[in-house]
Parts: structure tokens; C-alpha cells; sequence
């Protein structure tokens, strides 16, 4: 017996030194749930391996309708930090914050932000890259808070990141600068920040949030005005293929593009590596296909 228990007992003393040491070289991870793709994103760059990230809205539901269920709610009473967009894009944020374990960190990523207000205020911010950059520097202070220890590493990665998304305002100046038109006319009311950003003018068939199918008045409005601007391209969201745009484009003669609203990512997408940045990059081609910039 006390053949067998004596290299049982160092084995296992064994697992819990080689344990220990696996865990100081590379810590399993602050678990951080953020709402959406472009926040999931941000908070893995700057985390890197300090932290294991979960996105709590699927790809492919209305992400505006999107409500958590139990098991969501279940994940979220485990996380240390929560980042969602804020500006009405998660009206359920406000009853799961209470719901947090104690200590957890809670962000709101658009938090002394200027929101553009319409009827309500406008979410989209993550598409202007350079608000973007205001929600990864906000990101990047929610994890020293929770992880004060990574205050270096987190410092780092938003400052390498934050130049990244310079870089791409600057491609996405410079590729928008000389424009036939500057017109456009998307589905869904995301790209108001980016449009404001680079001088361009967006029509949205919808409001910026899921809403009911234009009238048909609506639909008259957005033809006669792509006609008056000679659109060519009317956007729709691949998540989300819309009639509406579908019937727009066809009494205007125009084509279809598409404009990705970023709000989730397919698992088609995931799987082919897509990225903030790659996506971003596809949209500006469009951009500057519809709008016949040189
Ligand atoms: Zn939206």
C-alpha cells in the first residue's frame, strides 16, 4: 500500500506545482462578457491572454430585439467585467447589471460619448473608427479597473490598437475624399456616425433600431430621392436582407450592395477569419464603388 500511495502523492504534488506554475506564466483568464462583436473584439485585443471573452448577442438575430435568456443571464452572473454599447442598443442592460457578481466591472462603451439624437439616440457608434477608438480606450479602462495588475499590458494593446483604427480613418478619408456622389441609401440606420465622419449623407430605409416595415409613402420618398442623386447602389446588411431595400432598388434602378452593420459576426464569417478591420475594409470598397470615388 504505501508502495503505491508514496508515488500517487508525489504525482499529485507534482500536478498541483506544475499547476501553479501554468497558472502564474499564464492565467487561465478574467472572464469578460461584452453585448456585441465590434466590444468582444476590442476586449480581446487589449486583453490578450488575460482574458477569455464571450459575446452575448448571436449573430444572425435582430441584435436591436435580441433579449438574454436564463443561460445567458446564468454566464453573466460569472462575469468579472461586463462592456455593452449603451445608447439604447441593450435596453435590457439595466436589469442584468444588478444581477453581476460583486466586484464585477460594468462599461457602457458610448458613456461621454456625442450621441447623435433623432428620435432616440443612434448606437452605432463602433462604425466611425475614430469613435471606436473612444470605446477601446473605454474598454481598456474597464479591464485595469477589474485587473489592475494588467495595467501594462492593457496600456500597450489600446495604444497599438487605437493606431490601427487611426490608420483606418486615414485609408477611409483619403479613399472618400473625391466622390461622384455622397448620397447613399442603406436598409438600416447604422451608418450616421460614419457618413457624418467623411462628409457623406445617409438615408435609411428604417430607423436606426428594428422597427416595422416602411410605408409605402416611406418607400416613395427614398426612390425619388435616389433618382434626384443618381444612386446606383442601395446597402442592405447581410445579417439582415431587407424587401424594403430590395423594392427600392428595383424602382430606382439601382443595384443591391451591402454594408455590414457589424452587429454580429455568421459563423461563416468567423470561421474565414473576418475581423473588425477586415470588415471595415469590405465596407469601404463598397463605399467607394456606390458612391464612384477616384
Ligand atoms: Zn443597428
Amino acid at each position: 500500500m504505501s508502495d503505491r500511495a508514496a508515488p500517487l502523492a508525489a504525482a499529485l504534488a507534482a500536478l498541483v506545482v506544475a499547476g501553479c506554475g501554468a497558472q502564474a506564466a499564464a492565467p487561465t483568464g478574467l472572464s469578460v462578457t461584452a453585448s456585441i462583436f465590434p466590444l468582444a473584439e476590442f476586449a480581446r485585443r487589449v486583453g490578450g491572454e488575460r482574458v477569455n471573452v464571450k459575446t452575448l448577442i448571436p449573430p444572425r438575430s435582430k441584435a436591436h430585439d435580441f433579449q438574454p435568456s436564463p443561460r445567458d443571464l446564468a454566464d453573466l452572473a460569472r462575469a468579472r467585467l461586463f462592456i455593452y454599447n449603451g445608447a439604447g442598443f441593450e435596453p435590457w442592460a439595466a436589469r442584468v447589471i444588478p444581477q453581476l457578481p460583486a466586484g464585477a466591472v460594468t462599461v457602457n462603451a458610448t458613456q461621454g460619448l456625442a450621441l447623435a439624437n433623432g428620435r432616440a439616440a443612434d448606437p452605432h457608434v463602433w462604425l466611425d473608427p475614430l469613435l471606436a477608438l473612444e470605446q477601446v480606450a473605454a474598454v481598456g479602462r474597464g479591464l485595469i479597473r477589474a485587473d489592475p495588475e494588467g495595467r501594462a499590458v492593457y496600456e500597450a494593446n489600446v495604444a497599438s490598437l487605437a493606431g490601427e483604427l487611426r490608420a483606418l480613418h486615414e485609408v477611409f478619408a483619403a479613399a472618400l475624399a473625391t466622390c461622384r456622389r455622397r448620397e447613399f441609401i442603406t436598409a438600416h440606420a447604422a451608418f450616421g456616425y460614419l457618413a457624418r465622419r467623411y462628409g457623406l449623407g445617409m438615408t435609411a430605409i428604417q430607423g436606426p433600431s428594428a422597427e416595422a416595415e416602411p410605408s409605402p409613402g416611406r418607400l416613395a420618398a427614398v426612390v425619388r430621392l435616389a433618382r434626384q442623386h443618381g444612386i446606383r447602389v442601395v446597402y442592405t446588411d447581410p445579417l439582415e436582407p431587407s424587401r424594403a431595400a430590395e423594392a427600392v432598388a428595383r424602382e430606382a434602378g439601382a443595384t443591391l450592395g451591402v454594408l455590414h452593420t457589424l452587429e454580429g459576426l455568421t459563423a461563416e464569417e468567423a470561421r474565414r477569419g473576418e475581423t473588425y478591420f477586415t470588415v471595415m475594409h469590405e465596407n469601404l470598397r463598397q463605399l467607394v464603388q456606390g458612391l464612384e470615388c477616384r
